[in-house]
């Protein structure tokens, strides 16, 4: 066995997870048992669940995962949430349940080889204006609690009006400003002291290569799980790895790199 910490450190992103989709709560389960109980920590990188409206309203479906990850961390995994786009209301009683540490981004994960600069990456889609100003409203922490005030058939109606709103917004929107921002990406770089910017958010995995300031910068991008499909990041050993996830025949996950690309 190897001593903890010359474990891999595993980032996964955007599972969207909902009671109705079985299969991709399953390929959590065995991943968490698998490669992740392997791990010295687990970051989730947002948007672990489809919708969240507040931790009363937890139904059987978040309760398993919670006892999953709590079960993983008692083994002396840490693990991270980082609240993405659709779980920004996931508070701490459920991250205490889950045996997760909330961390906020941009967050610098220096203690792996290499470091590297964490995000859930809808920040930096700042072409979207209509979006970024959404966001800065429903990130503010009085807004939240307002929000979280109210009963729960209420932020049900709001949940699902402001997810019908977004998804006619969104069909209308062109598709380059449904991704990062050129700009954005390069403060980032420059804000942080790292080579590497790891985020999910945008389904687009890749992991791109750039030049910023004369200086090469890797961003990797996750992408999202879907039925028996999942995708995840392995820091280990200097190597940063995105992999794809799948259950091999002898119904095991099986990790498959995928190459860099520009
Ligand atoms: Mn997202």
């Amino acid at each position: 066995m190897k001593s903890l910490s010359d474990r891999p450190v595993y980032l996964i992103s955007d599972l969207h997870l909902d009671a109705g989709r079985e299969s991709t709560i399953q390929l959590l389960l065995d991943f968490l048992r698998g490669p992740a109980s392997r791990a010295r920590a687990l970051y989730i990188l947002g948007d672990l669940f489809e919708a969240w409206i507040g931790d009363d309203a937890a139904g059987p479906m978040e309760d398993r995962v919670a006892d999953a990850l709590k079960s993983l961390s008692e083994t002396g995994v840490e693990l991270f949430f980082m609240a993405g786009n659709r779980d920004f209301l996931v508070g701490d009683d459920y991250c205490r349940r889950a045996g997760m540490r909330r961390i906020v981004e941009p967050f610098e994960l220096d203690q792996t080889d290499p470091a590297a600069v964490l995000m859930h990456g809808d920040i930096l889609c700042t072409d979207d204006h209509a979006y970024q100003r959404f966001r800065r409203k429903v990130r503010n922490p009085d807004w939240q609690r307002r929000v979280l005030s109210r009963p729960l058939w209420w932020r049900r109606i709001l949940a699902s009006l402001a997810r019908s709103i977004s998804r006619r917004q969104n069909r209308n929107k062109p598709e380059f400003i449904m991704d990062v921002n050129t700009d954005a990406v390069a403060e980032t770089f420059a804000r942080h002291d790292v080579e590497w910017l790891i985020h999910g958010h945008t389904h687009r995995p890749a992991i791109h290569d750039l030049e910023i300031d004369g200086k090469p910068c890797r961003r990797v991008v996750l992408g999202d799980w879907h039925a028996e499909r999942g995708s995840a990041v392995r820091i280990d050993n200097g190597q940063v790895e995105l992999l794809s996830l799948d259950r091999n025949a002898k119904d095991h996950i099986a990790l498959t790199p995928l190459t860099p690309e520009s």
